[in-house]
């Protein structure tokens, strides 16, 4: 019998592929239900519910090689988790706003709360995919459920759907894991974490170079520039963390707990940084 290589990624939640962007068959939802505002990500200001100027008519982007350079980095950072095409191809048949101009308030109204949903079926999953708890697994697989239903097809349900009403649901379970799985990090009287690792602690720019940040709690930290480098994250809960222009080369992510893929892309790493089996390399590293 052979024991599992605890350096391995933890295996892909086996449903989370319907879960990443299919922007073929969307209808660029994300470059126009969206506005953004001109920035260090975006170079231009756009209104919500209208088409970038950089969009083509077959919903292409013209700019799709040089986002970053013609300074869109925000473009390249944006992930959908899958609701885009579910819009799209699921609540409007495959038919576009483009197409059928009548339909685009409400595609876009959609899209911006399937987003929101399809984000938690995310977490859920990981969820799922962690717990050793049954309980709480099949608490996490209920609610996917319900949130599958509200994704099914009726359009009125979705938009009438209290998001809020999910996400704390959704979080008491994401919470609740996360102290299981970040347990099994630590052993008796060991503190390798100081106190100001913690839930929201600004650790902008901050050195935590070659560091073990092994079960850390580090939901909705502010990690902006934060300097990671070979440091091994396995067992760290990064929800909602703010990774933009942090240092991964060579850091262990393959093991933390609710990393998403916007969060990689926001921030800087190499081949040498290790992810989760269910993320990408982000093309621009
Ligand atoms: S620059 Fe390209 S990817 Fe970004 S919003 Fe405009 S069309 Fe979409």
């Amino acid at each position: 019998m052979t024991s599992a290589n605890t350096s391995d990624p933890i295996s892909p939640a086996s449903d989370r592929k319907s879960l990443r962007p299919d922007c073929g068959s969307c209808f660029a939802l994300c470059c126009t239900a969206f506005g953004f505002s001109r920035s260090a990500d975006f170079a231009l200001d756009k209104p919500a519910g209208t088409p970038c100027q950089n969009l083509a008519q077959d919903f292409s982007c013209t700019i799709h090689d040089s986002l970053r350079p013609r300074g869109f980095r925000g473009c390249t950072v944006f992930d959908c988790f899958g609701a885009g095409q579910n819009v799209s191809q699921q609540f409007f048949a495959g038919k576009s706003w483009l197409a059928e101009p009548d339909t685009k308030d409400n595609m876009f109204a959609a899209f911006k709360a399937a987003r929101q949903l399809h984000e938690m079926l995310w977490y859920l999953a990981e969820a799922v995919n962690r717990t050793f708890d049954p309980d709480a697994a099949d608490r996490a697989e209920l609610l996917r459920n319900l949130i599958e239903q509200t994704l099914g097809g009726d359009l009125t349900k979705l938009l009438s759907t209290d998001a809020q009403d999910f996400h704390s649901q959704v979080r008491s379970i994401l919470m609740e894991v996360s102290e299981e799985v970040r347990a099994s990090y630590f052993a008796a009287g060991d503190d390798h974490l100081d106190a100001t690792l913690k839930p929201g602690a600004d650790l902008i720019g901050r050195n935590l170079r070659s560091r073990r940040l092994c079960g850390a709690d580090l939901r909705g930290a502010y990690l902006i520039a934060a300097d990671l480098r070979n440091s091994d994250l396995s067992g760290a809960d990064l929800l909602g963390a703010d990774f933009r222009d942090a240092r991964l080369e060579g850091t262990d992510l393959s093991r933390t707990i609710y990393l998403t893929q916007p969060q990689l892309n926001a921030a800087r790493g190499n081949h040498t940084t290790r992810i989760p089996a269910d993320l990408e390399t982000p093309s621009h590293w």
